[in-house]
This record gives structure tokens, sequence and C-alpha cells, in this order.
């Protein structure tokens, strides 16, 4: 096991840093804060599937790994049909009781474990397919966004609670360091940590270390800075660090220039307390703003960069 198991600490973390950052910035309450309720159902349901299935975790293939592969496979993907249609509908619930302005989509995808078979959506989404995603948003006249949001929110508790299980090396230096080793998705953040602070033993040693954290499963890696995840441009010369100015507390955009993309990142290393990651990403999202006014767009698609 390499991923804290300590659900009630992370759910504690969760909320005392929504907390920090309202009171720091009011203006992110609105947001913040439904996102924090998704990030806490998404804990709740890995440790529901930790106590119902503990035995039943699939077995993942090695050799996957070192052939530049993510642990999962797409294939395995359709065979998880049964424990995504138990976290569907508790994510359905809280995104729609906490995300209105996606509610009319929403109500039209809230059958879609009894009418679809989440494992082959789930799968699609995992493997880029976008035609079968498409002609389902269009049939139900909903969103294609609110439906990746759907599916991803679903599939990610199941991921991270096949992860978490998993023997998988959190440094990945390799050719495909960009994407999760576990689930083969981009960041929708990256840390600068001293070691330790991901809770993990095996971790410490060494100062500041540069890690991504999956938008998908969560699942936290260590890689090399200075390359873009999304197109693995190494050029220094067409990177670019946005700050804010004044008081930035270690945020950053790092822009990629040959893509246009750009991941946030956070500095944790002089951080009170524990900082999530991801909740550090939402607290970010006046950056977001700036760059989509300038032009760029994030790697991935979360709730907080729709919803700005
Ligand atoms: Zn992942
Ligand atoms: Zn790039």
């Amino acid at each position: 096991m390499n991923q804290p198991t300590d659900f009630e600490k992370q759910r504690s973390d969760i909320r005392l840093a929504t907390e920090r950052f309202i009171r720091r910035r009011p203006f992110l309450d609105p947001i913040l804060r439904p996102y924090a309720a998704l990030c806490i159902e998404k804990i709740n349901r890995v440790e529901a599937l930790e106590a119902s299935q503990k035995d039943h975790r699939p077995p993942l293939d090695p050799r996957r790994l070192e052939r530049g592969l993510p642990a999962v496979d797409g294939k395995q993907v359709t065979a998880l049909k049964n424990l995504l249609d138990t976290c569907f509908g508790p994510i359905h619930g809280v995104l729609q009781q906490q995300f209105s302005p996606l509610g009319e989509s929403l109500k039209r995808l809230g059958d879609l474990d009894r009418e679809a078979d989440l494992g082959r959506l789930a799968a699609a989404l995992l493997s880029g397919d976008g035609l079968p995603l498409e002609s389902l948003a269009s049939r139900r006249g909903a969103d294609l966004g609110v439906l990746h949001l759907l599916l991803q929110w679903t599939l990610g508790p199941v991921l991270a609670w096949i992860g978490a299980g998993a023997d998988i090396d959190r440094n990945n230096f390799g050719a495909h360091q960009g994407t999760c080793p576990v689930c083969g998705f981009l960041p929708a953040v990256s840390s600068l940590s001293t070691a330790g602070d991901l809770g993990s033993e095996f971790l410490r040693g060494g100062g500041g270390q540069h890690w991504l954290h999956c938008a998908l499963c969560g699942f936290a890696w260590r890689t090399a800075r200075g390359s873009c995840p999304a197109c693995g441009n190494r050029d220094h010369d067409r990177h670019r660090v946005y700050q804010a100015e004044g008081e930035n507390d270690g945020e950053r955009l790092d822009i990629c220039l040959a893509c246009n993309g750009y991941l946030p990142g956070i500095d944790l290393r002089e951080s009170p307390s524990p900082m999530p990651p991801l909740i550090a990403a939402v607290g970010m999202i006046h950056l977001d703003a700036w760059a989509s006014e300038n032009g760029y767009h994030p790697l991935v698609q979360t709730p907080w960069n729709r919803l700005q």
C-alpha cells in the first residue's frame, strides 16, 4: 500500500485547507466548497471500495509499466462496470447538489448507470475515443463536457482505489513522465514538496521534489521539472512562468509556449499546514482566468476551470 489510507485525515485536510483558502480569498467560497464536497465524496467512495472489495482488487500487469504504459489498461476498465455503478449515484448526487449550473445536463444523465454500460463509457473516456461519448451526449441533449466530468469523477475513485493498492514506483522519469503511471491521464496540478509531505515513508530524503497530481485518479508521481506534461516540450525558451504580483504564496502557472497549455503549480515547502494540491489548484482560479484571457488552455478540463 503506497498511498495514505487514513481517510479521515484526508477529509479533514481538505476541510481545513478549504477554510484556510476562503479566509484568504472570500470570493472563492462558491467554488471551493462544492469542489471540496466532491473531493470528500471521492474519498468516501475509495473508503467504501476498500471496505467492500478489498479481496477483489483487480490485478495489474507490471510489464505494462516497464513498457511505458499506464498500469491500468482500457480492457480492464470495461470490466470495472460493477464498481463504477456503485460510485455513480453518490457522485452524480454531489455534482447535482453542488454544481447547479450543470443541473440540466446532469438531470438528463441521471440514469446512465441503468441505461448504459459505464465500463464501456469509462474505457472510451480513458482511451480518448470521443465518438461514443459525443453520440451519447447528443442523444441525451446533454453537454459533452458535463458527461466527461461525470464519468471522470465516477471513474476517479475506482482508479484511486486500484492505484493505492498497487506497487507502483512514484519516481516516473521515463518517456511518459507527464502522464499518470496508474491511469495515463494528464495532471491537474504540480507541487514542490519537501520529502514526506505526501505522507508516505519512502518519499523521505532529498530537498524540493517536483510532483505531478493526476486529474483523474489523484495519484502523485515525481518527475523532473521543465518539461510539458502534454506535449513533452523541454525547450527552456518556450516555457513561461506566470505568478500574480505581490504575495503569491508559491502559486504559479507553468505555461508551455509550444502547445499553449498551462499547469497550475504550488510550492508546498513553506506551507504551514497540509494543503491537498488539488484544493490548492482550485484556490488559484484567478490565475486560470488570466490564462484564458491570454489564450492559454488548461491541460485538462476540471469543474473549476469549466465554471469560471
Ligand atoms: Zn491517474
Ligand atoms: Zn506543451
